[in-house]
């Protein structure tokens, strides 16, 4: 039987003997490789700075901090994203809310953004941040949401937790353009990994400064002129605000510089994949993923949709013949915890259409035609059924 899983780590001997050197060295966390970590991918993302933290959900959580959000805020995003994109707003003690998708790219509609913004500053509750996800990789339409963001007066915080190695028009992701912080994640199914890790890029020198002091417990050693007290004792170090222990260690750092040196390679190979299976599944009763002309997907997830009353017996095929397939995602507000903050099914009924029709199936670089060939397959003769 088969055995393939919806996305999978790519590890070389190179990259291994990178973490092998860190473990023979003298740090294991915060030495010299977190900052270069942060150094290659502030360059590689065209943005002035990078701070490297334990998880994605962790910089979006500081992210969100960073910005100020907190008790008596709101807080928009997708509702076709992982948990950790709202739950971020609620460890800050502010409230969620969504917008619903576009019903082709799978994004934060702006349209539907526009009104909801509109409708919202009648009633005095414009968000204070939104946090557009670029889902499977592909990127929302950016400017549309920052020229918002000037007329309602919100800040953005980009969820690019799939899309490190891509591009919207003619700037890469994470160059924070159109937004004030940009994140990543290098959880293994993702585009690069440090196993577990993620990154926030901002070009604004005083958030990457506050979140740098989050990511540590809320303590400055580093530079006595942020020292609140005078001291001139150099062994001084001071708590400032309430931080976390959000570090990265170097082992991962050297897996993520190691990593970062394939990443446009990895994302070509992505891609081609990505086309091989619209090219296999043209005459398929599926809808394949439009490809956004606006934007360049690192092809994160490979996303297909299928008439909802077939899609059980679809997965059930799939699993019985050892592929691993995944459902990316269930609205984030039909969860138990958000059902339990008040919101309802049918709330956002493009998200919901597309959640009962989606199946993600496999796509990672070391997958092989034979294995592509495979699911298609299976695909086929279960639609036929
Ligand atoms: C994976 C993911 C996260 C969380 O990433 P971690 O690094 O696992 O914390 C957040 N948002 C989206 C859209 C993701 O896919």
């Amino acid at each position: 039987m088969l055995n393939i899983p919806y996305g999978r780590h790519d590890i070389t001997d190179e990259d291994i003997l990178a973490v092998n050197e860190v473990l023979k060295s003298d740090y294991l966390t915060q030495g010299p490789c977190v900052p270069k970590f942060e150094v290659s991918v502030a360059e590689y993302s065209n943005v002035k700075n990078a701070v490297a933290v334990n998880s994605a959900t962790s910089a979006l959580h500081i992210a969100c901090l960073a910005l100020g959000v907190g008790k008596g805020d709101i807080v928009w995003t997708s509702p076709i994203t992982f948990v950790a994109s709202a739950n971020c707003a609620i460890y800050c003690g502010a409230e969620v809310d969504f917008v619903d998708i576009n019903p082709h790219t799978y994004n934060m509609c702006p349209n539907k953004l526009q009104i909801k913004l509109n409708e919202a500053k009648k009633i005095g509750r414009l968000p204070k941040v939104i946090i557009p996800v670029h889902m499977t990789g592909q990127s929302c339409d950016m400017e549309k949401i920052f020229a918002l963001s000037k007329i309602y007066g919100f800040r953005i915080i980009e969820d690019a937790s799939h899309a490190i190695g891509g591009r919207y028009k003619d700037s890469v992701i994470g160059s924070c353009i159109y937004s004030d912080i940009t994140v990543f994640s290098f959880h293994p199914v993702k585009i690069i990994t440090t196993g577990e890790g993620g990154m926030a890029t901002t070009q604004d020198c005083n958030l990457a400064q506050k979140m740098r002091m989050l990511r540590s417990h809320g303590i400055t050693n580093l530079k006595s002129e942020m020292f609140e007290r005078p001291t001139s004792e150099i062994w001084n170090y001071q708590q400032l605000e309430l931080g976390f222990n959000y570090r990265m260690t170097d082992i991962q750092a050297a897996l993520g510089l190691s990593q970062l040196k394939r990443i446009d390679e990895l994302v070509v190979i992505r891609n081609q994949l990505r086309e091989r299976y619209d090219l296999l599944l043209g005459h398929l009763p599926v809808k394949v993923p439009l490809q956004d002309s606006m934007a360049y997907s690192s092809c994160h997830l490979y996303v297909v949709r299928v008439a909802s009353d077939i899609r059980q017996k679809l997965y059930d095929s799939f699993y019985a013949s050892g592929i691993k397939v995944n459902l990316h995602y269930i609205p984030v507000y039909r969860q138990p915890y958000y059902e339990k903050l008040g919101f309802v099914k049918g709330y956002c009924p493009e998200a919901e259409a597309y959640f009962s029709e989606a199946i993600s199936i496999p796509l990672y670089p070391r997958m092989t035609e034979y294995q592509q060939d495979r699911i298609v397959k299976v695909l086929a003769d279960s639609i036929k059924l």
